[in-house]
């Protein structure tokens, strides 16, 4: 049975303090009491632990020796924003599958009541990815961006090799421009941006801007897959060639 790993909220070089929902958890239903040891991830690295106090609802540890922690997958997921409750499915199994950064995006066909509400979602796209992060022993959190416009992101400069699913795309397969970015960045692993469409697919503009921008346009076959199915398949086939 693989011990569980808390995710600290704080930390310094010798102590990491689990505060909030995870003390409450750690005090009133596990009971724990200072000496209970632990795996504890605090600033991407994972140690192993030793609870010192229990103050004022808070669990603070001593950082004993750190232990060997899997890195993220080296990929943005640039994720048009769409239903909500599909696009927190996402960011749950994007989390388990490793993903790096989510970039939530307001697209064209992004349904403007979403588009309004994005921004005070984002705090609990971050609860969602803590807690998956949790639940899959990652040794980090992804890191989730504020929503923005998918425009300002596609034109910024970025040294990572940029792919996006198109559904439209039939020639170049997504397996293809992996093999070659894996090639291109040699003794390197390639750091990816991989994005996603709306519900309503890219608009025919936004298709020219990724052309016109250096992103490649990739597919993931034949069939139409919602967003969340070309997340989860996309991050999987990565997965399955940088790890
Ligand atoms: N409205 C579009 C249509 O019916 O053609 C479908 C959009 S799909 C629900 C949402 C996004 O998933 C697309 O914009 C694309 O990024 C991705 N996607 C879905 N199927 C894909 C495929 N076969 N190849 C590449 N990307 C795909």
């Amino acid at each position: 049975m693989t011990r569980r790993r808390w995710i600290a909220e704080h930390w310094d070089e010798a102590t990491a303090t689990l505060v909030g929902t995870q003390a409450e958890h750690m005090i009133r239903v596990l009971r724990a009491q200072p000496g209970m040891e632990a795996d504890v991830v605090a600033g991407g690295h994972v140690f192993h632990a030793e609870l010192a106090a229990i103050e004022n609802g808070e669990v603070r540890f001593n950082l004993l020796a750190e232990l060997e922690a899997e890195p993220a997958l080296p990929v943005t997921l640039v994720m048009a924003i769409y239903k909500f409750d599909h696009m927190e499915w996402a960011i749950e199994k994007a989390t388990e599958l490793g993903v790096a950064t989510i970039a939530p995006m307001i697209a064209r066909r992004t349904e403007k009541h979403l588009a309004q509400a994005a921004a005070k979602r984002a705090e609990r796209w971050r609860r969602i990815a803590r807690e998956a992060a949790q639940q899959a022993r990652r040794s980090d959190v992804p890191v989730i961006h504020d929503p923005a416009t998918l425009e300002s992101h596609v034109r910024q400069a970025s040294t990572a090799t940029r792919i996006v699913l198109a559904e439209q795309e039939r020639s170049t397969t997504l397996r293809y421009a992996l093999e070659q970015a894996i090639a291109a960045a040699g003794e390197e692993t390639p750091v990816l941006e991989i994005a996603i469409g709306p519900e309503g697919g890219w608009a025919p503009a936004e298709e020219a801007l990724f052309d016109a921008n250096g992103w490649r346009a990739v597919s993931l076959g034949p069939r139409i897959l919602r967003a969340e199915t070309a997340a989860i398949s996309a991050l999987a086939v990565i997965g399955s060639f940088l790890e």
